[in-house]
């Protein structure tokens, strides 16, 4: 309902208006409802039918978690600490890492197979020939380009070898991520 809203800073106060001793709302909407959207607009009248405005009072917005109703980043990020985000344990292990935020991203994409590789390119309609840019003899899918190809497997040789370890490779990002869940967790050989 805010999309279509042409009075998008608009206080409820704005909105309200009385005809006749009656309460009803002009919401100033930029467009008619669509059929899709009228269960929204139930759902905003539903919340605004409970709302009753003091007269005497200035109608504004509030930042409730605050006594003085300021809004302050410090108390939002106290309360984003609070919220458990995802109960999925690939989550906490790539964002709790010691690693730059990129990293985390980019790892947390692959996770989730949201890394633009040509498969998923094409799963969102493009089309292509899907064909690996390095080793050219497969397709292109999160786990061919981290870790089957033969370029992509090279470099994890080259970096495992460094530290001596042989590893056997995962099936999947996620895989990945637990089997190097901890400093002292030995990835699974
Ligand atoms: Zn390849």
């Amino acid at each position: 309902m805010y999309r279509i809203s042409s009075v998008k800073t608009a206080t409820v106060r704005q909105m309200r208006k009385t005809v006749n001793r009656v309460q009803e709302w002009d919401l100033g909407f930029r467009r008619d409802i669509n059929d899709w959207e009228v269960e929204e607009l139930s759902n905003l009248l539903s919340a605004l039918e409970v709302v009753h405005l003091d007269d005497e009072e200035e109608d504004r917005l509030i930042w409730k978690p605050e006594s003085d109703g300021e809004f302050k980043v410090s108390s939002f990020n106290k309360i984003l600490m609070t919220i458990r985000l995802d109960p999925n344990p690939v989550f906490n292990i790539i964002w709790e890492a010691p690693i730059p935020y990129k990293v985390c991203f980019f790892s947390w994409e692959a996770s989730l197979h949201k890394i633009h590789t040509q498969d998923r390119l094409q799963r969102c309609g493009i089309t292509l020939v899907n064909r690996c840019h390095m080793c050219k003899r497969a397709c292109e899918t999160v786990l061919h380009l981290l870790f089957t190809c033969d370029f992509a497997s090279k470099v994890w040789s080259e970096f495992l070898n460094l530290f001596g370890v042989s590893w056997v490779f995962p099936n999947s990002v996620e895989a990945c991520v637990l089997s190097w869940e901890s400093p002292n967790k030995k990835p699974k050989i």
